[in-house]
């Protein structure tokens, strides 16, 4: 009965290993296929295990530079006002604001609606400062803007909510903020994942996002928890390293037709990921937001999700993660087996 298909291939590689005085050393590789995209990535479980806990979360070279950052902020509140940008006489304001966020648009967009929203006048915050009700505040700011652009424009139907934490993950301001997009098309990665949830439906009759959701729920190793109407999960086969997924499961397909309820359920859910995120020594991320088109509700076979994905830590000479089999082959290496990660985020639910 089982629709949903874990897929994974395990192969050897074998070496004369310095590590173990030129013995024999095997090395298990993991291939694994996403159930839904069919998309493969690399899993070395040798490494996996050696994944060390605990690295220095702030050297002092970070620390430096977040202090230098302060200095000539653009989104600190004493320059905010005088170095952002404002949206155009259209808009019914300037700037959008809603408890501590503002919102307003990218400096440089690259899209024809690419906006900023800045959570706080806070200038850096490590992971495990990031309260719901932050969190609920910026992204209440995102929704109105959204839903201010669909109602003069509704040939912009795709929305989306972009986090890019730290510059490891490519954020080029430490303060934390998160850009917006509401386009005219959906980008591939989006898509893919509605097109395959559509093929899905139509092969199995059921919504693969509830499929995920219980089989996830029964199988339980990479199940996280549920925050009211949102399950939380790490990926089968992820996409980058220390992947959480969350699903809106109230039957919601689009950002814009997000309830209050639901937006507390996630933020909720978001603040205790990264709790946990900190906790595992993460100190920048990138999270992304796949929302359907606004003039239809795919509910039947789609439902909106995110996902997380953490990046290498702020620190002079971090190695990064985004090589060739990342850019070029598509087949990201994964560093930890997304059974460990849920293990370790679950306590926070
Ligand atoms: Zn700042």
């Amino acid at each position: 009965m089982n629709k949903i298909a874990f897929e994974k291939v395990i192969r050897e590689a074998e070496l004369l290993s310095p590590l173990l005085g030129f013995k024999s050393d095997i090395h298990p590789i993991e291939f694994r296929k996403d159930p839904l995209t069919s998309r493969w990535c690399r899993i070395n479980i040798e490494r996996a295990r050696r994944v060390k806990q605990a690295k220095t979360r702030e050297t002092t070279d970070s620390t430096r530079i977040v202090e230098e950052s302060r200095k000539k902020c653009f989104f600190c509140p004493e320059n905010l006002e005088k170095t952002t940008p404002m949206f155009p006489s259209y808009f019914p304001v300037g700037r959008i604001k809603g408890g501590a966020a503002c919102l307003f648009p990218n400096l440089f967009p690259f899209g024809e609606f690419h906006a900023v929203g800045v959570f706080s006048g806070e200038h850096h915050l490590p992971l495990d400062q990031f309260s719901p009700r932050l969190l609920e505040d910026c992204f209440r700011v995102c929704l109105e803007y959204f839903k201010f652009i669909y109602s003069k424009r509704p040939d912009i139907k795709y929305c989306t909510i972009n986090w890019n934490c730290m510059p490891p993950a490519a954020a080029s301001i430490i303060h934390p903020h998160v850009q917006i997009l509401a386009d005219h098309k959906p980008t591939p990665q989006l898509n893919e994942l509605v097109e395959a949830s559509m093929k899905y439906h139509n092969k199995n009759g059921s919504n693969y996002w509830i499929d995920l959701i219980e089989t996830e729920r029964k199988n339980g190793e990479r199940w996280v928890g549920e925050t009211g109407s949102v399950a939380w999960l790490t990926s089968f086969a992820p996409q980058g390293n220390k992947e959480v997924m969350a699903i809106f499961s109230d039957k919601v397909s689009t950002l814009i037709r997000l309830n209050e309820s639901d937006l507390k359920d996630f933020c909720e859910g978001l603040s205790k990921v990264l709790k946990g995120y900190h906790e595992m020594s993460v100190g920048s991320f990138n999270m992304s937001v796949f929302s359907g088109p606004n003039d239809r509700n795919l509910s039947d076979y789609y439902f909106l999700n995110v996902k997380l994905i953490s990046r290498p830590n702020f620190e002079p000479f971090y190695t990064g993660d985004d090589g060739f089999m990342e850019k070029f082959h598509c087949e990201p290496i994964i560093e930890a087996r997304p059974e460990d990660i849920a293990e370790g985020l679950r306590d926070y639910f």
